[in-house]
């Protein structure tokens, strides 16, 4: 008798559906797996028959061959042994041959017969999902994730013998456990936290309302960091798609506690400068996929304190996420696509002493070393930054003036310019004014009279092609907030002061 039954892997961050097969045929008892399976998966075998027996069932006297399907991927971890259980228990008909129809079976399980929670369960449960298949048995601890896949049924199960109770008819599932308190990434900062910097406030909302990457160029303590941390209080609550994505990627990565629900707030990273290309862009290893700082940021804010103390590699290795939103990480016989959707700020100071502000009285630092230290950053990299802060220290008297308004009341406005662009760009890929692209802006998105005659003069002051760019796209968020049509003279001159000093070189 040949049994078929749903069971998930996990490639990379997202699921794979495979097709179990189990024959119990007479023969001399033994069992072999066939279809590209991993050690892992060979040894599934034998703690799925001793699982069998604690469970209190029988494992067959008799030849037993599992066969998993598609057969030309590869198969890697714990999460077939409860299908291949489930395979077993269906074709020696100790359970209803009618049981696994339309459902998977997602979870690990232990020698006793436990099921533990499968850390990927988000991403199986999705792909399961998009197979058509409508009911899914999980681990307590993996619930609360999946029921969150709309069209899908959620069967809580504790362990192989309550699942064949369950299977039988003889017991009820278990209930889907209440959902546990999440530490979010920055719960407890707020805008109103900020005295001084009036214009680092407002340069992180237009950053916020339009998409914008941001730098932030100022002498070291002066209030980068704590800035930057509050990018995520006021951006807004992220999309069904996102959140799903997101709470995958950390699901995968090992960051979400058993019984998480779904992460629905913009996730915030701040990875160290002497962190390795491989901790940002993310690894392989084993056949585990270890997702990088950038993939973690999807959907959140990369903050790359120090920026220019990274190594060349990990910089050169933001340039294509930045364009593609994807990081690809190659391995020995294929690649792997993780996403990294990111807004970006980085933080540096003005030259390698940090005193080189203002008049810069106290910097030591030779030309050379100034020009070296800040042309780390130049080129393609800075081409994406469109917002460019200069950060000062604020006066005993602007730290001594009446807090600013606080993050959720920000947040309101941004969601409101956000809304305006997602209404404009409506028929078009993208959806916030910082992916406008290139081409398009001055044929179809150009300011109004006023506002072009503006630019042109600042062309004519030196304002690069590309510089000019950055400025219309800005200007437009701009637009957005002030609730008007379209940009004019006012706002192309805010834009042109958000830009910023002009340390880098020139021809940009
Ligand atoms: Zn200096």
């Amino acid at each position: 008798m040949v049994a078929q039954v749903h069971g998930v892997v996990v490639s990379g961050v997202a699921g794979l559906v495979i097709r179990v097969e189990v024959e119990v045929a007479q023969g001399l008892p033994s069992v072999g797996v066939i279809g590209l399976a991993d050690a892992a998966v060979g040894e599934s075998k034998w703690r799925v028959r001793s699982a069998i027996g604690n469970a209190g069932c029988k494992w067959p006297a008799a030849r037993v061959t599992i066969g998993l399907s598609p057969a030309d991927i590869p198969k890697h971890g714990t999460s077939l042994d409860l299908p291949i259980a489930v395979g077993i228990l269906l074709a020696t008909e100790q359970i209803p041959a009618s049981s696994a129809h339309g459902a998977t079976f997602i979870g690990e399980l232990g020698l006793d017969g436990e099921l533990r929670a499968f850390r990927a369960a988000l991403p199986a449960a999705i792909a399961a999902q998009r197979c058509g298949i409508k009911r899914v048995y999980v681990a307590p601890g993996s619930a609360r994730q999946v029921c969150v896949v709309p069209g899908v049924e959620v069967v809580v199960i504790r362990d192989l013998a309550h699942l064949v109770s369950v299977l039988r008819g003889e017991a009820p599932p278990d209930a889907i456990p209440e959902a546990e308190q999440l530490n979010t990434a920055t719960p407890s900062f707020d805008m109103c936290d900020i005295r001084g910097h009036a214009h680092g406030r407002f340069a992180l909302e237009v950053a916020a309302a339009g998409g914008h990457h941001l730098s932030l160029l100022g002498p070291p303590g002066v209030g980068k960091t704590m800035l930057a941390e509050r990018l995520p209080t006021i951006l807004p609550d992220l999309d069904e798609q996102t959140a799903i994505d997101v709470t995958s990627i950390h699901a995968v990565a090992g960051r979400l506690p058993a019984g998480a629900g779904l992460v629905s707030r913009p996730p915030f990273q701040a990875p160290h400068h002497s962190a390795s290309a491989t901790a940002l862009l993310g690894t392989v290893r084993g056949h585990r996929t270890i997702p990088g700082a950038l993939t973690l940021a999807h959907g959140g804010v990369l903050f790359l304190d120090e920026a220019p103390e990274f190594t060349r590699p990990s910089l050169e290795g933001l340039r294509q996420p930045m364009e593609s939103g994807v990081v690809r990480i190659m391995r020995a016989a294929e690649s792997i696509d993780l996403p990294a959707r990111f807004q970006l700020v980085m933080a540096a100071n003005p030259c390698p002493c940090g005193h080189g502000v203002g008049k810069g009285a106290s910097c030591r630092c030779t030309a050379m070393a100034k020009r070296r230290y800040t042309e780390r950053l130049s080129g393609p990299l800075r081409d994406r930054i469109d917002i460019r802060l200069e950060v000062l220290r604020p006066t005993m008297g602007e730290l001594a003036a009446q807090a600013g308004d606080s993050s959720a009341q920000i947040a309101e406005r941004v969601a409101l310019a956000r809304t305006r662009a997602a209404v404009r760009f409506s028929e078009l890929p993208w959806s916030v004014n910082a992916q406008l692209p290139a081409g398009e802006l001055r044929r179809k998105w150009a300011p109004d009279a006023g506002g072009c005659a503006l630019l042109t003069e600042a062309e004519r002051g030196g304002l690069s092609l590309r510089g000019a760019d950055r400025v219309l796209r800005v200007a437009w968020t701009l637009a957005d907030l002030c609730e008007e049509v379209g940009p004019g003279r006012d706002h192309i001159a805010m834009a042109l002061g958000l830009r910023g000093p002009e340390s880098g070189p020139k021809n940009d």
